[in-house]
C-alpha cells in the first residue's frame, strides 16, 4: 500500500517525555541467534537499555540468569508498515489491482479503509489509541523497532504519545541523543509525499550526514504495470537522482532485473512486503533477481489490512512463498537476517539493533523451542510461541512466568493471545496522560468510535494458520 499521512488535530502537549525508568540488570539463559552465529546454551545480560554481555556460558557473568528454554534472537525490524491502519480488520476487495493509484480510487476501499481511519485520526485521543493499539500489535507479532507510527501535525510535536513502546525509527529511535520529529531516518511515498521541496532536502540531507536512511515506497503495482515500473526512472533522475546508498526502496514489484542491476550497483536496498502485493496485485517483487544481482532485501509487512498482521506472520508467509519457488530463493538464515539484521542496517541502524553483542541496544525476541533449529522455529513460529519481547532494556511483553519473575510488583496487563495467557507492560510516560491508558482501555476507545462508521476494531492477532490466502 499506501497513502497519505492524514495527520491528528493539533495539540501541543505541554511536556516531553522521560525515558522508560531503569530496570534492575538482568541476564537470560537460552540459545541465543546473534544472528551470524548460535550459541547453544549461552546468557545474555542486560543493563539500562544496552546488552552487557552475551556469553556462550550458561552462567555468563551473572549466578542468576532466569532459565527461559527459548531461542533468544534479536527483535524484529519492521522497516515498512502503517501502524495507524492497523486497527481496521482485513480487507477483502475480491479482485486485484494494476497499482496503488487504482485501488485508492475506488468507494470500496474509501469505506472500508479510508473514511473510518481518517475519523479516528482527525482526534488526537484516538488517533493516539491507533497508534498504540499498532504498536501492541506489531510487538505480539515479534517486532522491537517499526517505521510508519503516528506522524505529527504539520509544524508540532503532538505525536509524543508513540514514545514508550516500540522503537519508532522514523520518529524518535530512542538512541542516545535521538530527538522526536528530528529522526535521521525518513519514510516516503513516492511520489504522492515527495514534492520538489522535499526531493531537495532529502538529497541534501543525504549527502550531508542530516538524513541517513530514505526509505520510499516506489514501483507498486503488478508486475506488468507501466506506471509502476516508470517510477524507477523517474527516482533515478529526479533530483540528484535517488540511486545512492542510503536509499531503499520498498515494493519493486513493477522493477526488472536491469533495475535490480543498478540498485546494487548503487548500494540501493529494497523492503519486500510479499502479502500485501500479492492480495493487492496477485504478484509480488522479482526478488530473486534482487538477490542475485546482489541488493539488500529486507522483510516487512506493509500493514494488516492486506498485508500481514505483523513481522512474524510476514515471516512465515514469506517462507511459505520461498517454499513454492523452484529452486527456493532463500534459505531459513536469509530470511531470519531480512528481519533482522539487514532491516538495522537499511535503517542505518546497524551499530544499535539487529544482532546481539555486547554494546548493542536490548531488544530481544524470545520464542519457545521447538526442535532444534532456531531459523525454522523463527519461520513457522505461531504467535503463542512468543515467549519475551525486550525493548530497549524493559521487557514489555510475554508469558506469564517470565513477566513476573522480571517485573514483580509492576502494574502488568493481562492479554490474551490465541488461547495463550501473557502479559503486557507499558510505563506511562511522564507528561503524556495518552500513555497512561490500558490495551484495554484503548481498544475500547477504538471500537466504539469504529462502529459508528460501520466497521470493527481489528483483533490483535491472526491465530489462524488458514487466513493465509
Ligand atoms: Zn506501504
Amino acid at each position: 500500500m499506501h497513502v497519505r499521512h492524514l495527520p491528528a488535530a493539533a495539540l501541543l502537549l505541554a511536556c516531553c517525555a522521560s525515558p522508560v525508568s531503569p530496570q534492575q540488570p538482568f541476564a537470560l539463559q537460552g540459545t541465543i541467534v546473534t544472528p551470524s552465529q548460535v550459541l547453544q546454551n549461552g546468557s545474555i545480560s542486560i543493563s539500562g537499555n544496552l546488552i552487557e554481555d552475551v556469553s556462550a556460558s550458561p552462567a555468563g557473568t551473572q549466578n542468576s540468569a532466569i532459565v527461559t528454554d527459548s531461542f533468544i534472537f534479536p527483535g524484529l525490524i519492521d522497516v515498512h508498515d502503517h501502524i495507524t491502519w492497523n486497527m481496521l480488520p482485513r480487507w477483502r476487495p475480491n479482485r486485484t489491482f494494476r497499482n496503488r493509484y487504482e485501488w485508492q480510487q475506488t468507494d470500496a476501499y474509501s469505506i472500508a479503509l479510508s473514511q473510518p481511519h481518517y475519523a479516528i485520526t482527525s482526534d488526537h485521543e484516538l488517533a493516539c489509541d491507533a497508534d498504540r493499539f499498532g504498536e501492541i500489535k506489531a510487538i505480539v507479532g515479534g517486532a522491537t523497532s517499526v517505521v510508519g507510527g503516528l506522524a505529527p501535525t504539520y509544524g508540532t510535536n503532538d505525536n509524543a504519545c508513540i514514545l514508550g513502546l516500540v522503537r519508532n525509527l522514523d520518529i524518535d529511535a530512542g538512541f542516545t541523543g535521538s530527538v522526536l520529529n528530528q529522526a535521521k531516518v525518513w519514510y516516503t511515498i513516492y511520489p504522492l509525499e515527495m514534492s520538489l521541496s522535499t526531493e531537495a532536502e532529502v538529497s541534501a540531507g543525504l549527502k550531508s550526514g542530516a538524513i541517513t536512511a530514505f526509505l520510499i515506497h516506489a514501483g507498486e503495482g503488478s508486475t506488468t504495470d507501466a506506471a509502476a515500473a516508470q517510477e524507477f526512472q523517474m527516482l533515478a533522475k529526479n533530483g540528484d537522482g535517488f540511486l545512492r546508498p542510503g536509499v531503499s526502496f520498498i515494493h519493486g514489484t513493477a522493477f526488472n532485473a536491469e533495475d535490480f542491476a543498478e540498485m546494487a550497483k548503487a548500494g540501493v536496498g529494497l523492503i519486500w512486503s510479499p502479502r500485501s502485493n500479492i492480495e493487492l496485485y496477485g504478484s509480488t517483487t522479482d526478488v530473486r533477481s534482487a538477490k542475485s544481482a546482489g541488493v539488500k532485501i529486507a522483510l516487512a509487512p506493509d500493514w494488516s489490512p492486506t498485508g500481514s498482521d505483523g513481522m512474524l506472520e510476514e515471516l512465515k508467509y514469506a517462507a511459505t512463498w520461498n517454499a513454492a519457488q523452484y529452486p527456493p530463493v532463500f534459505s531459513e538464515i536469509d530470511l531470519a537476517n531480512m528481519a533482522t539484521a539487514i532491516p538495522a542496517q537499511l535503517a542505518a541502524a546497524d551499530k544499535q539493533i539487529g544482532s546481539l553483542a555486547k554494546g548493542m541496544y536490548a531488544d530481544l525476541l524470545l520464542l519457545r523451542k521447538k526442535g532444534t533449529d532456531p531459523y525454522q522455529t523463527l519461520v513457522q513460529a505461531a504467535l503463542a510461541d512468543v515467549r519475551l519481547v525486550v525493548i530497549d532494556g524493559v521487557p514489555v511483553y510475554g508469558d506469564v512466568d517470565l513477566m513476573n519473575k522480571l517485573l514483580p510488583g509492576r502494574n502488568l496487563e493481562q492479554l490474551t493471545v490465541c488461547g495463550a495467557p501473557k502479559l503486557l507492560y507499558m510505563e506511562p510516560q511522564a507528561g503524556i496522560p495518552e500513555t497512561a491508558k490500558t490495551f484495554r482501555q484503548i481498544s475500547e476507545e477504538l471500537k466504539s468510535k469504529l462502529e459508528q462508521w460501520g466497521t470493527s476494531l481489528a483483533e490483535l492477532a491472526p491465530c489462524s494458520g488458514s487466513d493465509l490466502n
